[in-house]
């Protein structure tokens, strides 16, 4: 649709970044020097080698918030992996002892799951920064917990041996929950802890057993830690790389959008100019013929206005360029395009439209002109600024069969305007015989 000026649908996909992540969803609250503000902080922020990078303040904060769908997604997925997995391994417990098989049922099949949901509940929506680390220390625990209850309740060896498997799943939350260095660290020393601790009243092995089984351990899983931390800033490195990016590509956009803007718009009137005007008409020629059959145009040219210039100077001619454009602007309808065509001519493409009612738009120009009452000083007293205007109209495989003709068949009935005297309409239809004035002189 020829509408009123402002970027087009192509134009806003040719200067558009593209749809916009959630990940990004602090850009929404920003304004232009909010922007760049926060740009500044995330370029102070990567001029450091990347393992050093911590995020700190507003900028871990925003993290924080755009990452947590990924934190959430990967706590929930282990908690949930992991509830199956410990009530599959009821059966294992069968396998090993029968007489496990009760209190395995008790705690991996109904415990653990239990425990594992409520905390992936937690992990529905965001929480405060403590709850969510807790959620580790709480992991490993119940798993230790289980697994020191099934190894007693087995004796011997599968003590043992239960305090190692719950300590070799729970090492794997340690690494795969992305949280907080301090988090991790906690996680660790809850299982280091409980291993030694359950070790520890284990009286079928020697004490030094589970003491020498933890400081093996501890170097083990100790090496998860840093191994966490690594992975945590990447990830953080990766998503301030990106959010910058996001900044950029979207101030990008909006001074291509201001510069696009600028470049179709006439810097007095504040219409769109003449580029505009014939690249819109070279646009919508085709879509508008198709679709209604008929374009019309309307060329407006103030009458004497070189006079008005030498007499009343070139600044008080561009004020009546302003004014003589806002009172077009005022008289077409919304759907028809009004520019600036050069000079004191001003061009109106309007689609769709019947011959009457095209002849109705061109004179209420003419009288909205008038009606400014601006006086002409370079004509006798009384006289006021007027325009002549030449109409046009193309109609699908008629005489007037594309923009160009249009174009000179609306100067062809200006400077028929012009001839008969000025300020009036001229119109100039596709048949040549329905030519006529439609304002009486
Ligand atoms: P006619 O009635 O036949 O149209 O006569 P005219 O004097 O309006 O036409 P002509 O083409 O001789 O003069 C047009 C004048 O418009 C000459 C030029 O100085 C003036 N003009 C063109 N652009 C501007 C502008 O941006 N500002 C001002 N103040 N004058 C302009
Ligand atoms: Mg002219
Ligand atoms: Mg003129």
């Amino acid at each position: 649709m020829i509408g009123g000026f402002s970027l087009s649908a192509d134009d806003r996909e040719r200067v558009s970044p593209g749809p916009r992540s959630s990940r990004f969803a602090i850009l929404d609250g920003l304004d232009a020097a909010g922007r760049d503000e926060l740009l500044a902080e995330i370029d102070a922020l990567l001029c450091r080698r990347v393992r050093d990078i911590r995020l700190r303040g507003r900028l871990r904060d925003i993290y924080r918030a755009a990452s947590w769908p990924h934190r959430s997604r990967t706590i929930r997925f282990w908690l949930l992996w992991v509830s199956v997995f410990s009530a599959v391994t009821c059966l294992l417990d069968y396998v090993m002892q029968p007489a496990l098989l009760g209190v395995s049922l008790v705690f991996r099949g109904v415990f653990i799951p239990v425990v594992y949901a409520a905390l992936a509940f937690l992990w529905s929506r965001p929480r405060a920064p403590v709850i969510e680390g807790l959620t580790l220390p709480l992991t490993v625990g119940a798993m230790m917990v289980v697994a020191e209850i099934l190894g007693n309740a087995g004796g011997g060896d599968l003590h043992e041996r239960y305090l190692m498997a719950g300590l070799f799943a729970t090492s794997t939350a340690i690494v795969v929950f992305p949280l907080d260095q301090r988090w991790t660290i906690a996680g660790t020393v809850v299982v280091i802890g409980l291993f030694l601790a359950f070790g520890l009243t284990n009286a079928d092995v020697e004490t030094k057993v589970p003491i020498l089984e933890t400081i093996f351990f501890t170097f083990v899983i100790g090496c998860l830690v840093p191994a966490r931390q690594a992975m945590n800033t990447v990830l953080e490195h990766a998503y301030v790389l990106s959010l910058r990016t996001r900044i950029q590509a979207e101030a990008l956009a909006a001074a291509n959008a201001r510069l696009a803007i600028l470049a179709d718009t006439d810097g007095l009137t504040g219409l769109p100019n003449r580029r505009a005007f014939q690249a819109r008409l070279a646009r919508d020629w085709a879509e508008q013929a198709a679709r209604s059959g008929r374009v019309g145009a309307i060329l407006i040219d103030v009458d004497h206005f070189k006079r008005f210039n030498d007499s009343a100077g070139h600044a008080a001619g561009d004020r009546c360029l302003v004014a003589v454009a806002e009172a077009i602007r005022a008289a077409v309808p919304g759907t028809a395009l009004a520019a600036r065509y050069g000079g004191e001519e001003f061009v109106a493409l309007v689609p769709g439209t019947a011959p009457r009612a095209l002849a109705d738009i061109a004179e209420r120009i003419r009288a909205g002109v008038t009606a400014l009452a601006l006086p002409h000083p370079g004509l006798p007293e009384g006289r006021c600024v007027t325009v002549s205007v030449g109409v046009a109209l193309a109609v699908a495989d008629g005489e007037i069969a594309g923009a160009e003709a249009l174009l000179q068949g609306t100067d062809a009935a200006l400077y028929e305007a012009k001839a008969r005297g000025r300020d009036r309409v001229v119109a100039l239809w596709t048949m040549p015989a329905a030519a006529g004035d439609v304002r009486a002189a």
